[in-house]
């Protein structure tokens, strides 16, 4: 069966992921399964070629390595607020300067939208995946899901923006959503699903 390597660190994001993929005919590895130890910098301008320098360092790491038989496969996302000029968009994850730090994200996100009115707390979730089969070929899908930023963090699941992040069709923030909830309507499980599609046909 050939190996889906997940090109990431995020332990919650491949969570999601792994949980997406379940139902595919590959193994879906992270980089720790896979004993791989590599963070790449992300210095791209934008998501996708955030998404594509993720996927192709760790696909020349493991051509290198003598595997064969996988499927590299990165997700580069974030929270786009337009009030905010595209903000914290491609700085998602050290918006507030320290990687990964979400209380500190969250809290300067809500710092810069203080005494913002509703209609200008629009938010977009965007997810970018890259994926590239051992035979080198390279295939591209987004997703995104629309909501608005709240005044304060509600909700206790998920990660990252989540807690701020309201979802206005069931009127819940993505931090109180299950993950099977979360899954179906996220921008993560919209890319992924048009992903499995490619996967399948690469299979
Ligand atoms: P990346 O690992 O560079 O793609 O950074 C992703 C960052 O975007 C995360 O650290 C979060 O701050 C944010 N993010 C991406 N997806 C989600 C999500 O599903 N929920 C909440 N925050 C997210």
């Amino acid at each position: 069966m050939k190996r889906l390597i997940l090109a990431s660190n995020n332990k919650k994001k491949i969570k999601e992921m792994k949980e997406i993929l379940r139902d595919l005919d590959v193994e879906v590895k992270s980089l720790e399964n896979e004993n791989i130890n590599i963070d790449v910098v992300e210095d791209g301008k934008t998501f996708e070629e955030n998404a594509k320098k993720k996927a192709s360092e760790i696909y020349e790491f493991l051509l290198e390595r003598g595997d064969k038989n996988f499927i590299v496969l990165a997700d580069d996302s974030g929270l786009v607020v337009e009030y905010l000029h595209g903000e914290p968009g491609i700085y998602s994850a050290r918006y507030a300067g320290e990687h990964g730090n979400d209380e500190k994200n969250n809290e300067k996100l809500l710092n810069n939208l203080k005494g913002v009115d509703k209609k200008n707390r629009d938010a977009k979730f965007i997810c970018q995946l890259a994926m590239i089969t051992d035979t080198g070929e390279y295939f591209k899908v987004t997703g995104d899901v629309k909501g608005y930023i709240i005044e304060a963090a509600y909700g206790e699941k998920g990660f990252g923006y989540d807690p701020l992040f309201l979802y206005e069709e069931l009127n819940k923030t993505f931090a109180q959503l299950t993950p099977n909830e979360k899954n179906k309507i996220s921008h993560r499980g919209v890319a992924l699903k048009k992903l499995k599609k490619i996967i399948s046909s690469v299979l």
